[in-house]
């Protein structure tokens, strides 16, 4: 027998590496941070000795879900301005908020209120932009949760960096910093093409280029970018960022909601991910992804949650029940994205568009230990007839008991094991205060 760190019994395992598949008494053997088998339970009880067993009698496992797009720290901005357009949301609300309050303290607290919100909602890996990423970096370091930390990139100053130049030094200071850190790496992230002109974007091609570092951008979100560019520079941002370099494998382009036939088959041929976000898109009214059409096209698509100042939360399983939804209302197909595909969409999808497809987004032997486990006993889950159908448009993120990374448990039979819940929520009632107080 083999002696093993953990073996996680579940009622069932839903493996995403082959689409569909839900394995019955199935048995997940872990040992140094990694999947060394998934078999029957009855094998695995033979042929392992395990230190630790997690008997799941009533649950589902699955992989950990990634976030692949969101702004963690703005949980601190949650409900601060609803209802309002993009542009009146961000000039007339978010900026001056951020510019009165944004700091590393700012930053920590908040990243610490959505670590705590993702991983009780069965999130393991995010994928950031904001100010502060050092901030965000040790707090990802300080919970377990796995990390791709925006190297933000602006043209104008904020309390991060007073022009685009310190913002890439900044950058890279901190991408210095994190070599070697297992779990938590970098990507750049310039904000937006109305926000970012054309010399720092073509800093960040050669910069990723040379590094091997993502790029991580809002593109095509609203219409009103696409006819603000048009009468900047007479190109949409699409063919403008193409001209610039920037589009390619290593890219994630996040909203995408105004997309040509040309486009997107422009996005299958050059190997950029899209990152959908329908709840964020909806809420500001930005426009619909055209989800069916990328996918048949071939693109990638992951799931994000955007910020909690837009969303307003950071559910993914919530977000993955719209992605559902809202791609079959948009193709006006009820057989478009069905159950499987969107569970692929918030883990597999999000993990090949982070170049971590061989590290996590399926359970497989080999890959780090980063899994979930849904109890299904429920009221709302039952009865159960598939097991898919109820994790996609049944099941609630209360339903989350269990999450591992890489073989170390964040959230242990509901209970969380690596950060301080009440101080966390005490220090957002505080900034809280301070926002309102400055306001009025
Ligand atoms: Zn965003």
């Amino acid at each position: 027998m083999q002696a093993i760190d953990l073996l996680v019994l579940p009622r069932w395992l839903v493996p995403v590496a082959s689409a569909g598949a839900v394995l019955e008494d199935h048995a997940l053997a872990v040992d140094g941070g990694r999947i060394v088998d998934v078999l029957p339970a009855a094998f695995a009880r033979q042929a392992f000795r395990p230190r630790e067993t997690l008997t799941l009698p009533d649950h589902a496992l699955l992989p950990g879900l990634v976030n692949i797009h969101t702004h963690s720290a703005m949980s601190l901005l949650r409900g601060l301005a609803d209802d309002l357009q993009l542009m009146e949301w961000l000039q007339g609300h978010i900026w001056p908020a951020e510019a009165a309050n944004v700091s590393y303290a700012f930053c920590a607290d908040g990243v610490r209120l959505a670590a705590a919100e993702m991983i009780r909602g069965g999130t393991t890996c995010f994928n950031d932009m904001y100010f502060f990423p050092d901030a965000t970096a040790a707090v990802a370091g300080e919970t377990g949760l796995r990390a791709s930390v925006g190297l933000i990139v602006l043209d104008f100053p904020t309390a991060w960096a007073q022009n685009w130049e310190e913002y890439i030094h900044r950058g890279l200071a901190l991408h210095d910093q994190l070599r070697g850190q297992p779990l938590v790496r970098t990507v750049f992230a310039p904000h937006a093409p109305y926000t970012v002109s054309d010399a720092p974007l073509k800093r960040v091609r050669e910069l990723a280029t040379e590094l091997g570092i993502g790029v991580h951008m809002h593109l095509h979100e609203t219409a009103a970018e696409i006819e603000g560019s048009l009468q900047a520079c007479g190109k949409r941002p699409w063919q403008r960022l193409r001209e610039l370099d920037l589009l390619g494998q290593d890219f994630i382009a996040v909203h995408m909601t105004q997309l040509s036939e040309e486009e997107i088959a422009e996005a299958a041929r050059l190997g950029v991910s899209v990152a959908h976000c329908p709840e964020s898109n909806l809420k500001l009214a930005s426009g619909f992804c055209p989800v069916a059409r990328l996918l048949a096209a071939g693109v990638n698509v992951a799931l994000g949650t955007d910020g909690a100042a837009s969303n307003n939360d950071l559910d993914m399983l919530g977000e993955l029940r719209s992605a559902a939804l809202l791609a079959k209302g948009v193709a006006g197909d009820a057989s478009a994205l069905p159950a499987a595909a969107a569970l692929h969409m918030a883990t597999l999808a999000g993990a090949r568009a982070l170049g971590l497809e061989e590290e996590i987004g399926s359970l497989e032997p080999g890959k780090s230990a980063d899994f979930i486990a849904m109890d299904l006993n429920r009221p709302a889950t039952q009865p159960l007839y598939h097991v898919l159908s109820q994790l996609v448009y049944a099941a609630g993120r209360d339903q989350v008991t269990d999450v591992y990374v890489a073989g170390r448990a964040l959230l242990r039979d509901g209970k969380l094991l690596t950060l301080n819940e009440a101080e966390t929520l005490a220090r957002a009632a505080e900034w809280r205060n301070k926002i309102t107080s400055l306001k009025q």
